[in-house]
């Protein structure tokens, strides 16, 4: 795909297909509006350095489990006809909502949401946002997991590695690193 910038004061149309763009018509010297320019470079930029494919699988992936999860969840408070269990035990609905795990469910949906729409909107702090779940991930091994020391240093040890292989895929791979380049820049574009 191209830009088509066309020069108000000539009529001038000049197709762009890479970086850099000129701030001013090669024909009449006359400058582009700072909104055509900066749109011009946005649009050249994106198609250098689009979103990486796993990002965009991830971005579906969260937008699905959220809806579906938030769909499964109201569903179980309106439906009266539920059997509800802890640790296999059977419990009343009072009882299950009252557990503090359940709280777990909307914050994962509230979570996944929240990644996934900042994913389609292109945020730059999408990187530590999906961090944190890992991150989180290690400390419920640790400290929520099982009740035996070894369990706890196997789970935790385990849950490094998740950690691992997600940094140095959103801080170590050159095209995350360059795409992330890209979406700092476009917010320092638009503060400026
Ligand atoms: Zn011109």
């Amino acid at each position: 795909m191209s830009v088509l910038l066309i020069c108000s004061a000539c009529q001038d149309p000049h197709t762009l297909i890479r970086l850099p763009v000129s701030r001013e018509c090669s024909r009449c010297g006359a400058q582009y509006p700072q909104s055509a320019y900066e749109l011009a470079v946005q649009t050249l930029c994106a198609e250098a350095v689009p979103r990486p494919l796993l990002l965009t699988l991830g971005m579906g992936f969260c937008a699905f489990w959220s809806v579906l999860a938030a769909i499964i969840t109201v569903t179980t408070l309106v439906s009266d006809g539920g059997s509800y269990e802890i640790n296999g035990q059977p419990v009343s609905r009072e009882e299950f909502l009252r557990e503090p795990i359940v709280l777990l469910f909307p914050l994962a949906i509230l979570y996944t949401g929240a990644v996934s729409w900042a994913l389609y909107r292109e945020q730059p702090w999408t990187r530590p946002l999906m961090l944190a779940a890992w991150l989180t991930y290690v400390l419920v091994m640790g400290f929520a997991g099982w009740p035996g020391t070894t369990e706890r240093v196997v789970g935790v040890v385990l849950a490094i590695f998740p950690l691992g292989i997600a940094s140095w895929y959103l801080y170590g791979k050159p095209n995350v690193v360059a795409y992330y380049e890209r979406l700092a820049a476009q917010v320092v574009a638009r503060i400026a």
